[in-house]
């Protein structure tokens, strides 16, 4: 085993990621033991994300002492999209939304952690772990050593961490290439409205947000990464590809764009994978993302610490019960998400296809009643913290 140099500091948890999943996970353990999240940026941070949450995560959120209820956010629950073909859908959520940029969301996650007494670690990059022979763990991070009893992997859909556990995204038919960008425009749509719009090999979402100005609404959109590739960047890219849906070539030229240029992300991948890695137990998109078609994804990254919370603070309390609270978080784990995300990648696949997905929204409209199952099969219910209450 590693000798802990003098430096080394010691953890109980220690949480490898501090976006939606690694915060909520960080907020529900810090009453009860020491938990330190590595971050690897600083807060508030911009991150590429349709910003729409389901209404699923607003109990629980409140639960963590986020105080939606006083920051008049915009609630959706109606949606409107349309293909490149022309053709239109429209529907009533059936549970609904809310609207909240990712650089205030994050930034209260973070502050209801610290406020805990939760350690936290911006600026900071994990570069290695290995499990000792006594089932600890060794972390290295750019500004040095932690060894912790518990380590949970939160660190989003593409990072260094994939490779260090041996995610090889390079392997062929394990890369599924997408590219996310973000925009915050000052649109004139309804506030309670979320609008996708596909195009080949993509879509977009547009929806409301608090922001810079009364009118700011997030214009999110994926596409395949050989859009990107053909059309040499992104002005020529959504002119040649974009465009040709009316409606985004209106609103990607007319509403007035926030930021210099957009946030981007690349090397998206939607495919399964494993929920324990060395020792380490994953969550959010670390442990499967959803298509964010669904708009579920920040709901899934949430109910996950929910999930996890419990099965590490009862590892805790009994470390000889591990392995069968181990297997707990697995099958709770499949439960709640599984349906879901193989949901999600079926939709995606039609809608991502041109010629499928206006037949399918002709359909879907001429057939009112198949609308909202489609819609619920992408969505959870409510959840709430499943940790002791204090006091
Ligand atoms: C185009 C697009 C649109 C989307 N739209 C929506 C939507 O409208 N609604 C919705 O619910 N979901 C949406 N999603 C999905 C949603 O953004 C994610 O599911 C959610 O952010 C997952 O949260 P997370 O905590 O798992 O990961 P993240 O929020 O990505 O957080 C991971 C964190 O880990 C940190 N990190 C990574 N590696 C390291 C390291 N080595 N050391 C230290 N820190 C590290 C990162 O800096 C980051 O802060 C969308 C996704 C995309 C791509």
């Amino acid at each position: 085993m590693n000798q802990p140099s003098p430096t080394t500091q010691q953890a109980d948890v220690l949480i490898i990621g501090g976006g939606l999943a690694g915060l909520a996970l960080g907020i529900e353990l810090a009453p009860f033991c020491k938990v330190v999240i590595i971050e690897r940026y600083s807060y508030p941070m911009h991150r590429v994300c349709g910003e729409y949450v389901s209404l699923e995560s607003w109990p629980y959120l409140k639960e963590l002492s986020v105080p939606l209820s006083d920051l008049g956010l915009p609630i959706i629950n109606q949606l409107r999209m349309s293909s490149a073909g022309g053709a239109t859908m429209n529907s009533k959520l059936p549970l609904g939304g809310f609207g909240i940029s990712r650089y205030l969301l994050d930034d209260l996650l973070q502050q209801c952690f610290t406020a805990l007494g939760g350690i936290l670690h911006t600026n900071t990059t994990v570069t290695n772990i290995i499990q000792e022979v006594d089932n600890s763990f060794s972390v290295t991070t750019s500004e040095g050593n932690w060894q912790a009893k518990l380590v949970a992997g939160a660190w989003g859909k593409r990072s260094q961490m994939d490779k260090v556990v041996g995610r090889n995204y390079s392997e062929s038919g394990y890369a599924k290439n997408f590219v996310g960008v973000k925009y915050h425009v000052t649109a004139d749509l309804p506030k309670n409205g979320i609008e996708l719009h596909t195009f080949d090999g993509g879509y977009a979402g547009i929806s409301k947000v608090e922001g810079t100005t009364e009118n700011t609404y997030c214009l999110c959109y994926l596409t395949k990464a050989e859009n990107l590739q053909k059309h040499g960047g992104i002005a020529g890219m959504e002119e040649a590809v974009l465009f040709k849906n009316k409606r985004l070539a209106q609103y990607l030229t007319q509403f007035p764009k926030l930021w210099d240029k957009p946030e981007t992300i690349a090397q998206i991948t939607f495919k399964p994978k494993p929920l324990i890695e060395n020792g380490i137990f994953t969550l959010g998109d670390a442990a499967g993302m959803i298509t964010p078609l669904c708009g579920n994804g920040m709901s899934m990254a949430l109910h996950g610490a929910a999930i996890l919370a419990p099965v590490l603070y009862q590892i805790l309390q009994s470390p000889q019960e591990k392995e069968a609270l181990t297997n707990k978080y697995i099958s709770n784990w499949k439960a709640a998400f599984s349906l879901r995300l193989s949901a999600g990648r079926i939709l995606q696949n039609a809608v991502l296809n041109d010629s499928l997905n206006s037949g399918a929204f002709r359909l879907l409209q001429g057939l009112p009643f198949l609308k909202q199952p489609v819609i619920r099969l992408t969505h959870g219910k409510p959840y709430h913290s499943l940790m002791p209450k204090l006091g």
